[in-house]
């Protein structure tokens, strides 16, 4: 009888152990969902519209589409940004940020961006240095990236945080030379970072993670030292479910030169903003080889299914 008692005791504990209901866990993406195959169908889209540079017929066909395709996901508000920029010649540029907000009502906020607007000239191709630059890697990749991403979050569970997808316009500066232009500076970021209130009346967002050129075939992706400096335990948490996911393509290395993109001026407007990039892209950056060929739906869904998971991160 003595020994029966504990005997129950632990049984009873069992019981109990199996009764209840496990503690309430954070809601979990399927980030099977998330397609590489659909997402290099947008970049295909994309390309036809080469040159998706500002003043060019394909730069409003590219907005077109985006807001296209945001319309039939679950964001509350699909919005553009518009405004002139001044390019080195004194002429006014128009430019159009899209920004898609996702549970419109949650005061926290988080920003996931990219650039849609391309390079107008292939510059550093050896062989045609006037043709057009196709885009596929810089810029259309992480465009198709964001696309997927909202797709797939309309058939997920509801996030603790509101999501801003922000894509921004004239990231490859007044000449649309990006790199190419030796006074460059992106134009759309800096604007909407100088609006913030417009879209943030009471509260900055939390924190922004900014995509480019995210479809490499030999994808390696290694943090860049100003998002080292502005969001470190973000960095952290984005390449540790990174390099579970897919191993090889995330290198906790970071690269030896800080790189200026769109998370920039998210940075200086005080946002902890970190950079995702496969920057070493040669000998195709920002050449006439800068096509789908060297894309493949496997680096876009090592990216994307991190992205997933991350936002679902606590
Ligand atoms: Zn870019």
């Amino acid at each position: 009888m003595t020994e029966s008692w504990p005997r129950l005791a632990a049984l009873a504990a069992a019981a109990v152990v199996l009764l209840t209901p496990p503690a309430t866990r954070a809601a979990e993406p399927q980030i099977e969902l998330w397609d590489g195959q659909r997402a290099m169908a947008h970049i295909a889209d994309l390309l036809q519209f080469t040159p998706r540079s500002m003043g060019e017929p394909g730069h409003q066909k590219t907005i077109d589409y985006i807001k296209a395709a945001m319309a039939k996901s679950a964001a509350d508000a699909v919005l553009t940004q518009s405004f002139t920029a001044k390019a080195d010649d004194g002429k006014a540029i128009p430019l159009t940020n899209i920004i898609a907000r996702f549970q419109i009502q949650n005061p926290r906020r988080v920003i996931v961006a990219t650039h849609y607007d391309s390079i107008i000239k292939a510059y550093r191709d050896p062989k045609s240095p006037d043709a057009p630059m196709p885009g596929a890697n810089n810029s259309a990749s992480a465009v198709a990236l964001l696309l997927e991403t909202a797709r797939v979050l309309s058939l997920s569970p509801k996030l603790d945080v509101g999501i801003d997808m922000i894509f921004f316009d004239g990231e490859e500066g007044p000449k649309s030379l990006g790199a190419g232009d030796p006074a460059w500076r992106a134009l759309g970021s800096p604007h909407f970072a100088a609006h913030l209130k417009d879209y943030y009346p009471s509260r900055k967002p939390e924190k922004a993670v900014d995509f480019d050129m995210v479809c490499d075939k030999d994808l390696k992706l290694q943090p860049e030292p100003s998002s080292l400096t502005s969001a470190l335990p973000e960095v952290k948490k984005f390449w540790s479910i990174g390099s579970r996911i897919a191993p090889s393509a995330f290198s906790p290395e970071p690269t030896t030169f800080p790189i200026s993109d769109d998370h920039t001026a998210l940075q200086a407007a005080g946002i902890p903003s970190f950079l995702v990039i496969d920057f070493d892209y040669e000998p195709y950056f920002n050449t006439t080889q800068d096509t789908i060929e060297q894309c493949s739906a496997q680096s876009l869904e090592s990216v994307g299914r991190t992205l997933l998971r991350y936002l679902y991160a606590p």
